[in-house]
């Protein structure tokens, strides 16, 4: 029996069958520790971006550490590749003028955007609006305000009361958050939390004019609209570097992170609005916020991030993860057809799930796909992930599409 007690698990059953040991990893393929190869479906958790096994990366970290590895950021303190790739997100943002805070990961990101919300409320002088609202199928990671915000049910329960002035309106329709901002009251509500497009909760893309819809919406009750772009961002939405930018929505917050750094290290950032940061910033000194992470702006970590965001633009992957968008389009759209599957959601990007008829055989299948030559997961009710790394080739996810027909029929 191990010790280490994985996330999201049924230590019963990993105990009983055993761990899958990653050794090593190149572009879209991983190996096992027996030597196995297997075509990662899901790029780990959609983080690997630019493909696994890149020494560019490990040599950015390296040297920053032979440097110096970390240091603080608060106060006045900084490293260079901190502040280099603040100014890079910062060129990069949907909203011109955003200031970055960085964190640790994606949870990290929420928890200061969350905090943020309701402080900015404060700074601006309207201390009652404190109410955050998320959506159903939501995941916006699992530190507690984003626990609260989220939106599958099995994620939330078991806790007490999580955070108050919290609530959840329903996933694809702008008169529910319309009727729930109106039934707590514009003059309490501070921010709005949205996945352009639903990930974790089973890869849903949005319904058409869902986006405009909350968006303006926000913007007439004078609610903070929150985009969380832990998935979608660094161009896993298809020829952006963010969905925001994709769909013109202008967020006040971007909480962002895995494909940040592409999971070569840990990192995550908040891209804040020139509104939102501006009571911060002076001139006048005496207003300042007591939030930080002893990781934020973590020095090897900015290193790997600016040699990630070198590699996506030397080898323009945010056209690649358009072209998978029409790959998976092609090749995984017909999989609907088969018996046992419902449909197949695509279309935004380098993102779809394969849905089972059948939701509780997903966790099942994906384990048979290994036999397969693939690794993946279960994700919302019953679907199978696919959210590859963007130089995974169209002949690759030819042989993803024959592995779950072959898997499916077995
Ligand atoms: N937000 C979204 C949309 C996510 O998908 C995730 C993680 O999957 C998070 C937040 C939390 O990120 P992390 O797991 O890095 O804390």
């Amino acid at each position: 029996m191990g010790s280490l007690w994985h996330p999201f698990s049924d230590m019963a059953v990993v105990e009983r069958d055993g761990e899958l040991v990653i050794d090593r990893g190149e572009g879209a393929y991983v190996w096992d520790a027996d030597g196995n190869r297997y075509l990662d479906a899901t790029a780990g958790l959609w983080f690997a971006n630019i493909g696994h096994g890149r020494s560019e990366l490990a040599d950015a970290a390296a040297a920053q550490m032979r440097k110096v590895a970390a240091y603080s950021t608060f106060g006045d303190y900084v490293t260079a590749p901190t502040v280099e790739l603040a100014e890079r997100l910062a060129g990069i943002a949907p909203v011109p003028g955003s200031k970055v805070f960085l964190t640790s990961g994606g949870s990290d990101s929420i928890d200061t955007a969350a905090k943020l919300a309701r402080r900015y409320w404060v700074e601006a002088g309207h201390p009652e609006k404190t109410v955050i609202i998320g959506r159903q199928k939501a995941y916006h990671g699992m530190h507690y305000a984003g626990t609260a915000l989220g939106g599958i049910p099995g994620n939330v329960e078991g806790y007490g009361v999580l955070v108050p002035d919290t609530a959840t309106v329903e996933w694809d329709s702008v008169d529910d958050l319309r009727a729930t901002v109106e039934r707590v009251g514009p003059e309490r509500v501070a921010a709005f939390f949205c996945e352009p497009v639903v990930g974790a909760g089973g890869v849903y893309p949005p319904p058409p004019d869902y986006l405009a819809g909350v968006r303006k919406l926000c913007t007439e009750m004078d609610v903070l609209f929150v985009a969380d772009e832990v998935i979608t961002g660094f161009g896993r939405i298809g020829g952006a570097w963010f969905a925001s930018s994709k769909f013109g929505l202008e967020p006040d917050l971007v909480t962002c992170a895995k494909g940040l750094t592409s999971g070569y290290a840990p990192m995550g950032a908040v891209l804040v609005a020139p509104r939102v940061w501006e009571p911060f910033f002076g001139p006048q000194p005496g207003v300042w916020w007591r939030h930080g992470y002893t990781y934020s702006g973590h020095a090897a970590s900015s290193a790997v991030a600016l040699a990630n965001l070198d590699v996506i633009e030397r080898e323009g992957l945010l056209d690649e993860a358009a072209r998978l968008e029409t790959t998976l389009a092609a090749r995984l759209g017909p999989l609907a057809e088969l018996e046992g599957v419902v449909e197949v959601r695509c279309g935004t990007g380098a993102l779809a799930a394969v849905q089972l008829a059948d939701p509780p055989t997903a966790m099942a299948l994906a384990k048979r796909l290994r036999s397969f030559g693939v690794v993946t997961r279960a994700v919302g009710a019953g679907g199978i992930q696919v959210s590859p790394a963007f130089v995974m080739t169209d002949d690759q996810v030819g042989d993803l599409a024959d592995a779950i027909t072959a898997a499916l029929a077995a």
